[in-house]
């Protein structure tokens, strides 16, 4: 008989240290989260892959794994529009709609409520389930005509009936958060951006905590939430992993992942992209930690260049179509076409929750191998 070697104590454990652990091999978390495991991605692991201490192509396989496995052939698409351009009085280092910068965006007026219907019918010709309405602003005070707007506009989206009515407006009491549910509100996006201790380096005017209590305020009115960050800011590994960490304990729906495209005035501005398979790992290490959201690309996507489809490879299970903000995408007839290219179809927001739309997903997904990973889990 062989020796346990399972059984000797770790060295440092006789010297009341705790042993280090060991980073796991991407391939096995995969399998882990298929199996139904959605915390298998300890920290050690994420910060260890982040840090370039696993092969990009091993990730990308691991998370790709899994996208399939949860969403199928499918991708959520949604689009955005800037309600209330420009002006904004926060100072988020990356912004070009600060007014603490001086860049090419000028402030505006609302846009009217006409123009927000038409553009969720173009959004819906796009495959867009959900047109976000966008606001530079702080946030919309109770008794606001800012507010008084935005829910006007919420309630003529959901009334034409073309796209479901999301919102990024910033810092909402409970009063007015009732006031867009009930005009028809699906979901709420407010990003985090960072993790904690870097996102102090880029935002002064308000606090991460400010940010968290909107989101858990948001979820408590029964919204979904959309909560993700920027990456190529200068922050570290270690950061990012602390923005993942966050988002696993709020447990939000949805992750988009920006990557910064910096503006000439911001405090950013002259920042160089991150490489492309930089930004592949990082969408296969949230994909790893964050299995069950939908993980979608947004701002600065572009920077992918050639290799921009394989951010679903790399486990991304969605992406914003149409125009950003301020800064530039693709057009629409090439993303669309991408899709078909890649055999992937458009997944209502919300629907990758329902076991019936699972279901179909999981027919829809091509024969990979071994029976066992082409196995929808219970992610639910
Ligand atoms: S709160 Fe939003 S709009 Fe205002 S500066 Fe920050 S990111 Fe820009």
């Amino acid at each position: 008989m062989g020796v346990d070697v399972t059984a000797r104590p770790h060295p440092l454990a006789s010297r009341g240290k705790s042993p280090p652990m060991t980073p796991q091999a991407p391939g096995t978390v995969a399998d882990r989260i298929i199996d139904g495991n959605l915390q298998a991605a300890d920290a050690t692991s994420a910060l260890a892959w982040l840090s370039d201490q696993a092969d990009v192509w091993e990730l990308m396989n691991a998370a790709d794994r899994v996208r399939r496995a949860r969403f199928g052939n499918r991708v959520h698409l949604c689009s955005i529009i800037n309600a209330k351009e420009g002006g904004c009085p926060e100072d988020c280092g990356f912004c070009s709609q600060s007014r603490h910068f001086s860049t090419h965006v000028a402030p505006s007026k609302f846009t009217a409520v006409e123009t927000i219907v038409e553009d969720s019918d173009l959004a819906r010709q796009r495959g867009a389930s959900a047109l976000g309405l966008v606001t530079a602003t702080r946030g919309l005070p109770d008794g606001s005509k800012g507010l008084d707007h935005v829910v006007e506009a919420v309630a003529a989206v959901r009334a034409a009936g073309h796209t479901e009515a999301h919102a990024s407006v910033g810092f909402l009491s409970d009063d007015a958060l009732d006031r867009l549910v009930d005009a028809g509100l699906t979901e709420l996006n407010h990003n985090l951006e960072s993790g904690r201790s870097f996102f102090k380096t880029i935002v002064c005017t308000h606090t991460y905590d400010e940010r968290i209590e909107t989101i858990q305020r948001a979820k408590a009115k029964g919204l979904r939430t959309c909560v993700g960050g920027i990456f190529g800011m200068g922050e570290t590994p270690k950061d990012r992993l602390e923005l993942a960490q966050e988002l696993r304990a709020l447990d939000v729906d949805e992750v988009p992942l920006n990557f910064l495209v910096s503006v000439d005035g911001t405090k950013l501005a002259g920042a160089s992209p991150l490489a492309p398979l930089a930004m592949l790992r990082i969408i296969a290490v949230f994909r790893l930690f964050l299995p069950r959201q939908n993980i979608f690309m947004a701002a600065g996507r572009t920077h992918l260049g050639q290799l921009m489809p394989m951010m679903f490879a790399a486990g991304a299970s969605g992406m914003m179509v149409g125009e950003f903000l301020t800064t530039p995408n693709r057009g629409v007839t090439d993303d669309l076409q991408m899709l078909e290219d890649l055999g992937l179809v458009p997944l209502r927001c919300g629907d990758g929750e329902r076991p019936e739309v699972l279901q179909a997903a999981q027919s829809a997904t091509p024969s990979v191998g071994a029976k066992r990973r082409n196995a929808l889990p219970v992610l639910a």
